[in-house]
């Protein structure tokens, strides 16, 4: 397919908003490293709007490692055709609306994950370029409280951490362990466990210079990786999730009748794995907890990586030691 096309640059005017038939966008044509094959193309095509979809035009960006594992060709047998326009999360203005759209409306703040099932045919025409395609029921209102950038950082990782969280049965006077508190997911289910749903203890693990970050998220333990051996110590949890891979050594500090939730690596009985499902319901009932303050995004301090810098953005990801979210703003 030929991205390159004829075409007028401007070609429908909306009440408000005026869409061109092509964009810029970040993409690849072959499956590899961020530095070999992404290229920024001036004349991507802009995505056709289904009847039950919204076209954003895109403010903010966030990156998760499925970015980089897609990019990977890890998924080859069950992605989109190439070329990719990478990108799941995406926080922007809806510029144009399906036929068959009741919930959004020209000018509409939103946010979300726009590949419903994380790997399996996620959209060829991504969130990391100008404008991106995506079904209604996948957005939600962005917090009104809350930056583009801010509400880019949320979406993938907070509906995995909410799922995973749900899966696991967790409820008030539970206690948890978190393995990888500081990453994207982490971070937010530490949050999630503790004001949604009721956490009695909350433990996590990181490494020695992040363990001040664990605290000021509210945990009661934190666990220094590089010390201590987690499955060693004698305290044992409702619930392990294991944002790291460490299943088979999770299983071995859960209580009597306890689960571990497996975000990646062999799963040990029993642990049990799930793909994240992409919700806009779930983002609306989270969305309280937002605009109360109660639970906050969180972005690697490193600040967001503007829009030409997404190689750098990647390459820092792809180390697994950002703290938070790695956001691209603005779009
Ligand atoms: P991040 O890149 O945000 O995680 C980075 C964090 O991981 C760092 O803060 C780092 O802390 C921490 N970390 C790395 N190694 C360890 C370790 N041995 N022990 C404790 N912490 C560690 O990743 P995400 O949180 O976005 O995702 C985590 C994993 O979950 C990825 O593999 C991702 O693909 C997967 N995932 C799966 C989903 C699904 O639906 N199944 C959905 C979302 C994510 P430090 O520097 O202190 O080591």
């Amino acid at each position: 397919m030929q991205w390159r096309i004829q075409q007028q640059q401007w070609t429908k005017k909306t009440e408000k908003f005026l869409v061109p038939s092509v964009q810029k966008a970040w993409i690849y044509k072959e499956y590899g490293a961020a530095k070999d094959v992404l290229q920024l193309d001036d004349g991507v095509p802009v995505p056709e709007v289904k009847e039950d979809q919204v076209l954003i035009k895109v403010c903010a960006a966030a990156l998760n490692p499925v970015d980089f594992k897609r990019r990977q060709g890890k998924f080859k047998a069950t992605d989109s055709p190439l070329p990719t326009v990478p990108g799941y999360d995406v926080a922007g203005i809806v510029i144009k609306v399906g036929s068959k759209v009741e919930g959004f409306k020209e000018g509409d703040e939103v946010y979300g994950d726009i590949n419903e099932k994380a790997l399996d045919n996620p959209k060829q025409y991504g969130s990391l370029g100008e404008y991106t395609a995506v079904e209604e029921k996948l957005v939600a209102l962005k917090p009104k409280n809350l930056d583009f950038t801010q509400a880019a950082s949320l979406p993938l990782a907070i509906l995995t951490a909410y799922e995973g969280l749900e899966r696991a049965g967790f409820g008030p006077g539970k206690s948890i362990l978190v393995l990888g508190g500081a990453g994207g997911v982490g971070s937010l289910v530490i949050q999630l466990a503790r004001k949604v749903f009721g956490a009695s203890t909350i433990a996590a693990t990181s490494s020695t210079g992040k363990l001040e970050f664990l605290k000021s998220l509210s945990t009661d333990i934190s666990i220094d990786y590089t010390k201590q051996n987690f499955e060693e110590l004698p305290e044992k949890y409702d619930v392990i999730y294991d944002a790291v891979g460490q299943c088979d050594k999770a299983v071995k500090a859960i209580k009597g009748g306890g689960s571990v939730v497996a975000l990646t690596g062999a799963v040990t009985p029993p642990g049990f794995r799930f793909v994240v499902t992409s919700n806009g319901s779930v983002l609306s009932k989270l969305n309280p907890y937002l605009e109360s303050g109660e639970i906050k995004p969180i972005i690697d301090p490193k600040g967001s990586f503007s829009f030409s810098q997404l190689v750098e953005a990647f390459s820092y990801l792809e180390t697994c030691r950002a703290t938070g979210k790695v956001v691209i703003s603005p779009i």
